[in-house]
């Protein structure tokens, strides 16, 4: 994202973010939901709900399911209504997300996710079409130099950037989970299955002393073929993550296509990127919990949640 701060300035935006922050907000706000749920044994397996290509999947398919799916709203749109709020009154305000996804250009025209009234995400650009924008502007990105994300948003952790490939969101959320927060347990995690461009993953870990189950599937066939499986009871899970897109968002809709060679490279860059960051879990970044904290509980439910109904 760093790189993309300045051919973004040249083009004439005035603030830059990296929406790493919302991830950061969704994996605090889903690990919650998922602890509450387990506590009660409701609804499982909760299934993710970052994805908008999987959530119009359900509604269309599995309308039954809806009640399992979690009420975050995806990390484009939770950041985007904490923007909105921030910038309340500002009619010159216009947000654009860049993001990997064309599904991402439906999500933002959801009458769920307006914040009073508004679209929380005015504009979304697809990847390839900043890519051809910069280009166009005659914008030489290679000898660009970095630039920092701006204030106040400009904290991340490495639990925010694995978001990008199928079983991010699930290694985030068992980081948030986990009372060790030493590199060796996050290690630990990394190897418990989760991590690798199959279709369909299977991890078993201890949470609050229970053993939970956990599928993370890539592509909709695999999460087709899966949901039969959970419904004839030949698979039971506590836990399972969603991407339409086969390996998750490195292969978006959006995105320069990519062979499984390419996949596997931007996957590896992903996890590189998380390699960097100091902060590895959701929980320490001081920004993400400030606005959470300062916020109550309307407010939270407002700005971060949403209801998908029938
Ligand atoms: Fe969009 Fe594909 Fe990522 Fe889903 S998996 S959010 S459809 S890029």
């Amino acid at each position: 994202m760093l790189k993309l701060v300045t051919p973004c300035e040249k083009l004439g935006f005035d603030k830059v973010y990296d929406t790493t922050l919302g991830a950061d907000m969704t994996v605090i706000e889903e690990a919650s939901e998922f602890v509450e749920r387990l506590k009660k044994g409701e609804k499982l397996p909760m299934f993710t709900s970052c994805c908008p290509a999987w959530i119009r999947y359900a509604e269309n398919k599995y309308p039954e399911l809806l009640p399992n799916i979690s009420t975050c709203r995806s990390p484009m749109q939770m950041f985007a209504s904490v923007i909105k709020n921030n910038y309340k009154g500002d009619k010159k305000h216009v947000h654009v997300a860049i993001m990997p996804c064309t599904a991402k250009k439906f999500e933002a025209t959801r009458d769920e996710f307006k914040v009073d009234g508004e679209n929380a995400v005015d504009y979304v650009l697809s990847t390839q079409e900043v890519i051809a924008m910069i280009k166009t502007s005659g914008i030489d990105f290679k000898t660009l130099e970095d630039s920092s994300i701006d204030n106040p948003f400009e904290e991340i952790t490495g639990a925010g950037v694995i978001f990008g490939v199928t079983g991010g969101v699930t290694e985030a959320v068992l980081r948030y989970a986990s009372g060790d927060k030493s590199e060796k347990a996050f290690s630990d995690i990394a190897y418990v299955g989760v991590r690798g461009l199959e279709g369909v993953k299977e991890a078993t870990v201890e949470i609050l002393g229970k053993k939970v189950k956990i599928a993370v599937v890539s592509g909709l066939n695999n999460t087709s073929e899966l949901i039969a499986k959970i419904k004839s009871g030949e698979a039971d899970y506590d836990f399972v993550e969603v991407m339409s897109c086969p390996a998750g968002c490195v292969n978006g809709g959006g995105q320069p296509q990519a062979d499984y060679y390419a996949r596997a490279k931007r996957s590896e860059g992903i996890y590189k990127a998380d390699d960097m960051e100091k902060k590895k879990t959701s929980d320490h970044n001081e920004t993400v919990k400030k606005i959470i904290d300062s916020m109550d509980e309307h407010t939270r439910h407002k700005l971060l949640h949403v209801e998908y109904k029938k």
